[in-house]
């Protein structure tokens, strides 16, 4: 029996302004680092698309079982916000076909109390043919009492992205984790994955990385961005992503250190799609470009796990969200959505009020606040690229990562 939303018609009532009162909020079960089994949910505004499901509440992705892999738990955390932990709430998932509760047991209720308080676990029950959702819904007092909350489950089947890790020695000189290459690649893919998990997306390590030498560039050991007698910015990065791209693979560069004018590693990584690169091969702002994307030696396998997924990000068809420096016209938006999402242009928001309430906890080497690592999954008007894990499964499905 859900609570009637319209007690009156606030029309009627010109000095009444009409409000929601949220009892309770899903939020995110951890603090820190993305989480494979923790995903970060969209509550941005209480409308969905009805075409997305018809609830008022926030969304989030969870991976259905597929081939060799399992499906993922994911734990969601109910924040009270006006009720008191006394009160007894019972999850109930409207299709239990398609998600099944794990966390409490079916007509139980939520334990406040404990080392996971109010978390709720759940696991896709199947790997959908197509995109789907179902509603998670939280009962006041009784598994048959009144709905006071709902969230939006989504269900993808799993994209798995093979990944091809190049070391680029340039002019002779190779980065710092050539030493260590194996694992670095290996735990930079697995940071990835916690963070793209809840769109479905699974990148696959190849076990061999190849050593890709450059030669003739500006400076040795260094990836320079507006390479001095080039017109175009990305000269030394097309020279690079087109020394030896694998063409069934996403191929994943890392170079010593990134130069753009005075500025060492300034910018951390670049990622181009290949519709992109195959619109601008010949003489456009990006000529001779190649899809893939390049990264600098990294110093903390965390914090770049992150600039891993960023730049796939882009090579999938996104966008930088908020603070745009890609659409002509957009407007600047560094609001804390925009911060705490993946897409946001900085990798290292800063320990001043709001950004750090909306990073994923500090760096273990600079004292800075690591980059946001929220995917979109909200279709929301007015939002450049708002469903994001649309936009990247998209591009999976269109192979944007493959070379041209
Ligand atoms: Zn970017």
């Amino acid at each position: 029996m859900p609570f009637p939303l319209h007690l009156f018609n606030p029309q009627n009532f010109p000095r009444l302004t009409a409000r929601r009162v949220t009892l309770v909020r899903f939020v995110r079960a951890i603090a820190g680092y993305a989480a494979a089994d923790a995903a970060d949910p969209d509550d941005r505004g209480f409308l969905l698309d009805p075409t997305f499901a018809n609830s008022h509440g926030p969304a989030f992705g969870i991976s259905g079982p597929d081939g060799a892999n399992p499906a993922q738990e994911c734990r969601i955390r109910v924040m009270r916000d006006r009720i008191e932990p006394t009160a007894q709430l019972f999850p109930e998932i409207a299709d239990a076909g398609l998600v099944t509760l794990v966390t409490p047991a079916a007509g139980s209720a939520l334990n406040p109390a404990g080392a996971q308080p109010d978390t709720i676990v759940v696991r896709a029950a199947s790997a959908p043919a197509a995109d789907t959702s179902t509603l998670l819904k939280l009962h006041y007092g009784s598994a048959a009492g009144p709905v006071i909350a709902e969230c939006v489950i989504r269900v993808h089947s799993i994209h798995e992205i093979p990944v091809k890790g190049h070391i680029v020695s340039i002019n002779g000189s190779k980065p710092a984790c050539d030493a260590d290459k194996v694992n670095t690649f290996t735990t930079l893919v697995t940071n990835a994955n916690k963070i793209l998990m809840p769109a479905g997306i699974k990148l696959v390590l190849d076990a061999n990385i190849l050593d890709t030498p450059v030669m003739g560039l500006t400076t040795n050991n260094t990836l320079t961005l507006s390479p001095p007698g080039f017109a175009h910015w990305d000269h030394e990065i097309a020279v690079i992503m087109r020394a030896n791209p694998q063409p069934a693979f996403l191929n994943a560069y890392i170079v010593g250190q990134i130069q753009s004018g005075t500025s060492i590693n300034g910018t951390r990584g670049v990622g181009l799609g290949r519709d992109f690169v195959a619109t601008n091969a010949a003489d456009g702002v990006y000529p001779g470009a190649q899809t893939g994307f390049v990264m600098y030696s990294p110093d903390d396998l965390e914090a770049f796990g992150a600039t891993f997924a960023h730049e796939l990000g882009h090579v999938l068809g996104l966008e930088h969200y908020g603070n745009h420096n890609d659409i002509p016209g957009d407007a600047t938006i560094a609001d804390n959505w925009s911060m705490r999402n993946l897409m946001y242009n900085y990798s290292n928001l800063s320990t001043g009020a709001p950004q750090d309430q909306v990073g994923y906890g500090p760096h273990l080497i600079s004292p800075d606040i690591r980059r946001g690592m929220f995917i979109g999954i909200k279709r929301l008007a007015g939002i450049v690229q708002s469903n994001q894990a649309d936009t990247m499964r998209t591009g999976f499905n269109n192979d944007a990562y493959l070379p041209v």
